[in-house]
């Protein structure tokens, strides 16, 4: 992704003070506002607040300064879906059964902020940065409104491209614009707004505007976004929404940066991926502090970030739900004295899900300065935070007593919070993750009758380097030396032939090389070895669909759809395979089912249309094209399906205003001229039919449709 130097529009010029401003200010309401922010991949050490000189974090720095920043904050999973799960259930991985991503996703059983807000008579929208948060993960339930339709990510999916992501002011300006139309509508109701920002996620873009230009770095994506967020807090100020709104900002997790040898997340939980920012402004506070000035200092109470949503819900005067496993922090956010001491707990399940290594978890504990961590892994570490932030001095041999008593400590911590656990499991987890973690042989492992955490598998800090090489071959890729990058990835193939990360980087390379029969190969060994990953299914059956094994291929995406079944786009490809097998009313069904699981997707609606036209309903055609034009107006499909569907409807004016504004976006569509050739003969317009036909035939001598438009001018002279 090295060449994307292009310059995003800037915050300061999507006049964010729109209507808004203008609007009287709100009026006394039952209930303060909730505004969450989550930053994701930042570091707590990369803000000004926290320490870090050289950050450009002036807006953030002046909210903990009218609220409250916790020094000891820690998120539960280094990866965003699971640590976002946690947020806004309130609950821990391990009984929220968000262990991991891919293949999993929060179930429906679970009250989150949204669910309670929504049913409280809130107002409740969300704006994702990306796709990676998409509804299908669970998150999207008590929501009414869940922006999370990011242009281009449906067509990225299978192409193992990143999925795409929205800058801050794109994030900003969608929120803003919910809230504007919510404040129209009902002035007086309280809102919750959650945005999601990802900027700070590799790849990273230069930015301009927002009163300054941002270079593409790890910073600069983090100052570029704190810029953002203070014309949001400017914004909120000026319609007079800002003191009665609690604003809650914390990181889903941070990054490695080459700490621990770690450059991005989600592998280890040493402090630079699992230590979080965590910011709170209390509503009533305004840009004096709550008590009129803010604190000099940080918080030193232990927080976790399932402690969110209980404190967010006891600030807004509502109950906490018995489900929630958090700590309210009522009494640090409103500057009176200290709240309950909890241990903090997090865990990453990614070395074994992905590289088939032992998993690792962790528990921090102990009075504020003498915080001490204890990692349990095959060879456990254990450090002294207050002393030691950089965790670089291990003091599990030295201190053995003090690292049992916190293994001890840490089963407790597990099992008192994890009531669906078998009795005799150290490692408690629900139905669906119990289910995924017996295929891999895991939660089998046993020793001295026991199960256990830890298993003879190897220890992820042993083999940091095996995981960093495939992301080093992943980046030479993506530099655009194939040879390269495959030598890279056999060589690691080479020494662990069942290595799951290594087979599906260079399964996605050999796809996107067009290396099919190569890619096939790649991804049955891939399935082979982790038959609980439902993503290699798909991708496994969209390279047999371009070898032409369509049988196959829908064997495969059942089976995609079997493991996932909250996956819509393995029933969209489905019935997509379907239309072309001329299965039509099978295909129908299935991307019904599909747009059910995610409305508004381009791909399901254009082949829902398809089916229609085919049918001979040219209006439900129209309707459905016209919804996957508007989802995505980038895709040619929908519009050439659209254009014939209303030659058929005898609108030929719609067809020729369609098509006019089509080749302004792509000018060598000779459909696109064949078609409106067709519209310009059927209004008279002989003249510039013609034309239509000649580039239509220029650009493709055999399309069929110009010939008829040609023909039809030749018959009547
Ligand atoms: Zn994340």
């Amino acid at each position: 992704m090295e060449a994307m130097r292009f310059y995003l529009p800037g915050c300061a010029l999507l006049g964010l003070a729109g209507v808004l401003a203008l609007a009287p200010p709100a009026r006394a309401q039952a209930r303060p506002n909730l505004l969450l922010i989550t930053l994701d991949t930042v570091r707590a050490d990369h803000l000004g607040i926290y320490g870090d000189r050289a950050a450009r974090t002036p807006h953030l720095d002046a909210l903990a300064r009218q609220g409250v920043w916790f020094e000891y904050a820690f998120t539960t999973v280094p990866l965003t879906l699971p640590s976002h799960a946690a947020i806004l259930t309130g609950t821990y991985p391990f009984d929220n059964g968000v262990r991991s991503q891919p293949g999993f996703r929060l179930e429906d059983r679970l009250p989150t902020l949204a669910t309670i807000l929504d049913r409280a008579g809130y107002a409740t929208g969300a704006v994702l940065g990306s796709s990676i948060l998409d509804r299908r993960f669970g998150l999207a339930r008590g929501f009414q409104a869940y922006d999370d339709q990011i242009s281009g990510a449906v067509a990225e999916e299978y192409e193992g491209l990143p999925a795409s992501k929205r800058s801050a002011a794109e994030v900003v300006r969608r929120g803003w614009a919910w809230l504007e139309a919510e404040r129209r509508h009902s002035p007086a109701r309280p809102f919750f707004l959650w945005l999601h920002f990802y900027d700070a996620h590799l790849p990273y873009l230069p930015h301009r505007g927002a009163g300054g230009s941002f270079p593409a770095t790890y910073d600069g994506e983090i100052a570029y976004m704190d810029a953002c967020l203070g014309r949001l807090f400017a914004d909120l100020q000026r319609a007079g929404l800002y003191d009665n709104t609690a604003i809650f900002v914390v990181a889903d997790h941070g990054e490695g940066l080459g700490d621990h040898g770690e450059s991005t997340h989600g592998f280890f939980i040493y402090d630079s991926t699992i230590r979080v920012p965590l910011i709170v402004k209390a509503p009533g506070a305004g840009p004096q502090g709550i008590r009129g000035a803010g604190p000099a200092q940080p918080n030193d109470e232990l927080a976790s970030t399932v402690d969110i949503a209980p404190t967010a819900l006891r600030l807004l005067d509502l109950p906490v739900p018995a489900e929630m496993q958090g700590t309210p922090r009522l009494a640090a956010v409103l500057g009176r004295g200290r709240d309950a001491d909890t241990p903090a707990y997090a865990e990453t399940f990614f070395p074994l899900l992905s590289m088939g290594w032992n998993p690792l978890r962790a528990l921090i504990s102990g009075p504020s300065g003498r915080l001490m961590k204890y990692i349990e892994a095959p060879r456990p570490e254990l450090y002294d935070l207050s002393r030691d932030p950089r965790e670089t001095r291990d003091l599990a041999a030295a201190q053995q007593a003090r690292a049992n008593s916190m293994l001890a400590a840490l089963d407790d911590f597990v099992r008192a919070r994890a009531p669906r656990a078998a009795p005799d499991s150290r490692m408690p987890v629900d139905a669906a993750t119990a289910r995924l973690f017996s295929s891999l042989g895991y939660a089998g492992a046993v020793r001295g009758g026991t199960p256990v955490f830890v298993t003879n598998l190897p220890d992820p800090k042993d083999r940091v380097h095996e995981e960093e090489a495939i992301l080093t071959a992943l980046r030479t890729y993506e530099a655009h030396d194939y040879p390269r990058a495959l030598r890279q990835l056999r060589a690691i193939l080479a020494s662990d032939p069942r290595q799951p990360m290594a087979l599906d980087a260079l399964g996605t390379i050999q796809f996107a090389e067009h290396d099919l029969n190569a890619a096939r190969a790649t991804y049955r060994a891939l399935i082979a070895a982790a038959p609980y990953d439902s993503t290699a299914y798909a991708e496994l059956a969209h390279t047999e669909a371009l070898l032409g094994h369509r049988a196959e291929a829908e064997r495969l995406y059942r089976k995609n759809f079997a493991l996932d079944p909250s996956n819509g786009r393995a029933l969209r490809e489905l019935g997509l395979l379907l239309i072309e097998d001329g299965k039509l009313a099978e295909a129908k069904g299935d991307l019904e089912r599909a747009l059910a699981l995610q409305p508004g997707d381009p791909f399901a609606l254009n082949g829902l249309g398809q089916i229609q036209a085919q049918q001979g309903d040219f209006a439900a055609a129209a309707q459905s094209l016209e919804q996957a034009v508007a989802a995505d107006a980038s895709q040619l499909p929908p519009r050439l399906n659209l254009g014939f569907v209303y030659l058929r409807l005898n609108q030929p004016q719609k067809t020729a205003q369609l098509m006019e504004q089509t080749l302004r976006r792509a000018p060598r569509a000779p459909q696109a001229y064949a078609e409106l050739a067709v519209a310009r003969l059927e209004l008279g317009d002989r003249a510039a039919a013609a034309a239509a036909v000649r580039r239509a035939l220029a650009l493709d001598p055999q399309n069929s449709l110009a010939r008829q438009a040609q023909a039809a001018l030749q018959r009547q002279p």
